[in-house]
């Protein structure tokens, strides 16, 4: 079969085997591409118009005790200023997001000892008692199940955990001895079972990455079934051991996330800063290729140069307030409307669904 008919039957079936997988991502081309994208535009259309969610993220804390060699805020980066925002900054973060429209919190950061199941759980709760029409999703790595089932009976509902990739030796080529997939995988499970919605995702172009990794983790996708979907192309970071690794390409991203949304039509999808950082117009990109999600950054200026998980990362250097206007702008000159809401998956009562299932 040739490859637009692979994402023909992709879009019918929702799986392929793992050699038409293969075989898409060892020969597509530009027509490949521009009809997968133009595919996934339009089942993303169909089901939520050309509407996208804003998630407000806050980088609570850059201190990590891991050493992922492609991360910026590794434990090993001693030319990292390291800092931590307090509950109150926090709580502040989530005050100006709201005032500018954000139903949904993302408190993101480093694996931080510091941080406590109790201490964070008391950040949880306040945020989700303050605001109770908030989700509240949680991106702080690994943790051990009742430290999961914590945050969730503390409010959090939302966990974004990338695996990152699904192929063991490639994951110990991302990750120094301590960290493996199989540990991966037991927290993407917990989560999904203790009942989050649960998000998953990789880097496109890491380093060592092949086409054969790529259709595993599309395989791994079809059956984990993530409620949402991380995908940004890797970008250097110059103090880590990959800061000579060439960049991911965005041609590649876009069609991962082209696929991606053909094979998960409800999932929710951003349009990921590294996105935006590979390329001036990457997000606008991801979006026509089928994203629906945009995560803006809510963190104070201060800290935002610290929060460098790459080189170059885009909207270091404006206010949140500005970044957000940057993206509204971007979005409306596609054509997209920003929309206020939780924006929950398949949540067929929220305010997208308006005039489709009454
Ligand atoms: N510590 C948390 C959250 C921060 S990292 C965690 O590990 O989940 C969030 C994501 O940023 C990672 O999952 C990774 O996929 C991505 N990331 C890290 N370094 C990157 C790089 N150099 N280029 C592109 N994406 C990167």
């Amino acid at each position: 079969m040739r490859n637009k008919e692979l994402i023909e039957k992709l879009k019918i079936e929702r799986a392929l085997s793992h050699d038409e997988w293969l075989q898409i991502f060892d020969t597509w081309d530009a027509d490949d591409l521009a009809f997968a994208i133009e595919t996934a535009r339009e089942i993303a259309v169909d089901r939520f118009g050309k509407k996208i969610y804003f998630r407000g993220i806050v980088e609570f804390t850059n201190v990590c005790k891991n050493d992922c060699y492609y991360c910026g805020i590794r434990a090993g980066n001693s030319e990292c200023q390291r800092y931590r925002l307090d509950e109150e900054d926090i709580l502040k973060c989530c005050a100006d997001g709201y005032a500018h429209g954000f139903r949904t919190f993302v408190l993101q950061g480093g694996e931080d000892p510091y941080y406590t199941k109790d201490r964070i759980c008391v950040i949880v709760r306040r945020i989700t008692e303050e605001y109770p029409d908030c989700a509240v999703t949680m991106s702080i790595g690994e943790l051990d199940r009742d430290f999961y089932q914590a945050l969730y009976d503390a409010g959090a509902r939302r966990y974004l955990l990338r695996h990152e990739t699904r192929d063991a030796a490639h994951y110990a080529l991302l990750h120094p001895a301590g960290m493996s997939i199989e540990s991966r995988m037991r927290c993407l499970k917990d989560l999904k079972e203790i009942g989050f919605q649960t998000g998953c995702g990789i880097m496109v172009g890491s380093p060592h990455q092949t086409s054969e990794h790529i259709a595993e983790d599309m395989m791994f996708m079809t059956e984990f079934k993530p409620e949402m979907v991380g995908l940004g192309p890797f970008i250097p970071h110059r103090d880590t051991p990959f800061r000579d690794e060439p960049a991911g390409s965005v041609d590649l991203t876009l069609l991962v996330i082209a696929l991606t949304r053909i094979l998960l039509p409800d999932a929710l999808i951003p349009s990921t800063t590294a996105l935006g950082t590979a390329e001036a117009e990457g997000r606008q990109k991801g979006v026509l290729a089928g994203c629906n999600v945009v995560m803006p950054n809510l963190s104070p200026l201060e800290v935002r140069k610290k929060y460098m998980l790459y080189d170059g990362k885009v909207g270091t250097d404006m206010s949140a307030e500005a970044g957000i206007r940057t993206l509204r702008v971007q979005m409306e000159e596609i054509g997209y409307e920003v929309i206020v809401g939780r924006g929950d998956f398949n949540d067929k009562n929220s305010s997208i669904w308006e005039g489709r299932h009454r």
